[in-house]
């Protein structure tokens, strides 16, 4: 890549599945490039809360956009880079409540309304705008920054990510399935790929890497050795 990258398209996209280690190393390279982190799957999330809560028929377009109109979501960057976003939602911290297994599943079902992807689009483009910033989710290579300079395709193999989360739920306090995680597992991924809308897919021009066998460290690595931010 070029070392005269515009600052507006100094954007790293890291897309692929669930549980391949896309947020730590996420983190890792926006702090070592003080670049933001922008976690596009905690933005599904919440909204996947926000329609919970206020009990809308996921199948009424029109109540669907009307919630999301009234919704206030914002996002705090983390403190440090071990930490997770602070997602607040109408100004209530929801950083916790959009975490558990089943939020993982509500997200993916929202996920693929045409309405939810529209107003989250939007939105990541506008925080987007000043470039600099390292994206993470499923499209974000291929829908929402079309024009990033780095982009980046994690993945591996779907039991190697069921014990990655199944020894993250642990370390957590919680007590894990693992068959059901695992089948949870393969079921996001299957919806991801086959929504119409903005699946989850590789970007043509993508870097793919397999971090199966890979530490975060070497992935990161991997990574940043490809991207020369230019100050300007
Ligand atoms: O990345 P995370 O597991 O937090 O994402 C939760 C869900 O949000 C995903 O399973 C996916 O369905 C949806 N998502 C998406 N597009 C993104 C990020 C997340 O559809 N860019």
């Amino acid at each position: 890549m070029s070392n005269n990258v515009k600052r507006k398209e100094q954007i790293v996209t890291i897309d692929g599945p669930s549980g391949v280690g896309k947020s730590t190393i996420s983190r890792r390279v926006a702090a070592s490039l003080s670049f933001t982190y922008l976690d596009t799957g905690a933005m599904y999330r919440a909204v996947g809360l926000q329609l919970l809560n206020s009990r809308v028929d996921l199948g009424d377009e029109t109540a669907v956009r009307e919630c999301l109109q009234k919704i206030s979501l914002e996002l705090l960057p983390a403190t440090t880079e071990d930490d997770e976003v602070t997602v607040l939602l109408a100004g209530e911290d929801v950083s916790v409540a959009i975490r558990s297994q089943e939020m993982s599943m509500i997200a993916s079902k929202v996920s693929a309304l045409p309405a939810v992807r529209e107003k989250l689009t939007a939105m990541q483009q506008e925080i987007g705008k000043k470039g600099q910033i390292v994206a993470e989710g499923r499209d974000t290579g291929t829908v929402v920054f079309p024009d990033a300079a780095w982009k980046f395709y994690l993945d591996a193999d779907p039991g190697e990510r069921m014990r990655r989360r199944a020894a993250q739920m642990r370390l957590a306090g919680k007590e894990v399935d693992e068959e059901e995680l695992l089948q949870m597992i393969i079921k996001r991924d299957h919806d991801d790929q086959a929504r119409t809308i903005a699946p989850l897919c590789k970007a043509e021009d993508a870097t793919v890497i397999d971090t199966s066998v890979l530490s975060i460290d070497e992935v990161a690595a991997k990574m940043l050795a490809g991207i020369e931010p230019t100050p300007q």
